[in-house]
């Protein structure tokens, strides 16, 4: 349930609400922002029902939350919430781009490829270390060497950097080069790795799967919150369907939808939505224009010789043709690249 409290309430009446709630062993979690009014009791809902919350003095409200999701239920959290990675906040008025190639390859061009993106308005740059491939004889990536290299495109930069992990036991060493830990479509419903980078407390960038459900998506989202890290953003990368005229299907229907039922920023991936280049920019204009909170877009200098994705990769000058048809798109729906 979620328990509303009244801006007035005293610190005994306060304790007591909690008093109440552990008895029935129920944990308690506070709700960001909102100066701490809201809490959400995560028991047995029938013995939270019968704790008589709604009767204490200083409770203004309780909801029961009939979703399996609780803290990324926007009940939980009624306004939307802000994601910072460092300095930069998703879910605001200003779009974030992240950009980059899907593998870093090696550092020449990995810095090249920073410079570039930058310049065309990118502010986080991606490039994956550890590549969840689907042949074990594809490149599996460069493992820490990558990692430093993605660092040291940072200092040069100062893009942040977001780069996969797709191991808890990796998760401490992507975390001491990382901005942001993604995790990937084929991993989303690794449990143990979403309650490990939730203890992280790391932004968290948590892809949709290809066969996800929103129920399902939002349960993993719910993994990480509830171990304590609320810095979580979504990402529609496209799912499955009968199609196989582009890679996936971008279900940009999700990005609203999320955006009612939860308060997390949820971006676009049009890259791997669509699977190849041509279908990128007009993707990423409609994401956009649907309420994406940013985007994500594998970029590369030569694409034909990417170690992956290269079909779907913009080259530098499309890239930044992109960005700027974006800035029209992003006004026309009152936000900013
Ligand atoms: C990627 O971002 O390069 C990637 C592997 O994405 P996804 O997990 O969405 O397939
Ligand atoms: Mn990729």
């Amino acid at each position: 349930m979620i328990v509303h409290l009244r801006k007035s309430i005293t610190e005994s009446q306060r304790k007591e609400v909690v008093r109440r709630l552990g008895l029935i062993g129920a944990a308690i979690y506070y709700s960001p922002g909102t100066e701490r009014t809201i809490l959400a009791a995560i028991g047995d809902p029938a013995a939270t029902r019968k704790a008589g919350i709604e009767e204490l003095r200083g409770v203004a409200r309780v909801i029961p939350i009939d979703t399996p999701y609780k803290l990324a239920n926007r009940e939980f959290r009624p306004d939307d919430a802000l994601v910072h990675v460092g300095k930069l906040p998703f879910g605001g008025p200003k779009l974030p781009v992240i950009a980059g190639p899907c593998s870093v390859e090696n550092r020449t061009d990995l810095l090249a490829i920073a410079h570039k993106v930058k310049k065309a308005g990118a502010t986080l740059l991606r490039g994956g270390a550890f590549k969840p491939r689907t042949s074990p004889y594809s490149f599996q990536g460069l493992g820490e060497e990558g990692l430093s290299i993605l660092a040291e495109a940072r200092e040069e930069t100062g893009l942040y950097v977001v780069t996969e992990v797709m191991d808890t036991r990796d998760v401490e060493l992507v975390c001491r080069y990382a901005d942001v830990l993604q995790v990937g479509a084929r991993n989303v419903q690794n449990f143990n790795l979403l309650k490990e980078v939730g203890k992280s407390g790391k932004p968290v960038l948590l892809k949709r799967g290809m066969m996800t459900k929103l129920t399902e998506y939002l349960m993993s989202a719910e993994y990480v919150l509830s171990n304590g890290n609320y810095n979580v953003i979504l990402c529609e990368r496209g799912i499955r369907s009968f199609d196989t005229a582009t890679r996936n299907v971008l279900d940009l229907s999700i990005v609203p939808l999320i955006h009612h039922m939860s308060h997390l920023p949820v971006i676009v991936d049009p890259s791997h939505g669509t699977g190849a280049w041509r279908w990128v920019a007009p993707m990423a204009r409609a994401g956009v224009a649907a309420g994406g909170d940013g985007l994500m877009i594998e970029v590369h200098e030569v694409p034909e010789d990417a170690f992956s994705d290269g079909d779907q990769s913009l080259l530098p000058r499309r890239f930044a043709a992109m960005m700027k048809d974006l800035r029209k798109v992003a006004t026309a729906v009152g936000r900013r690249i």
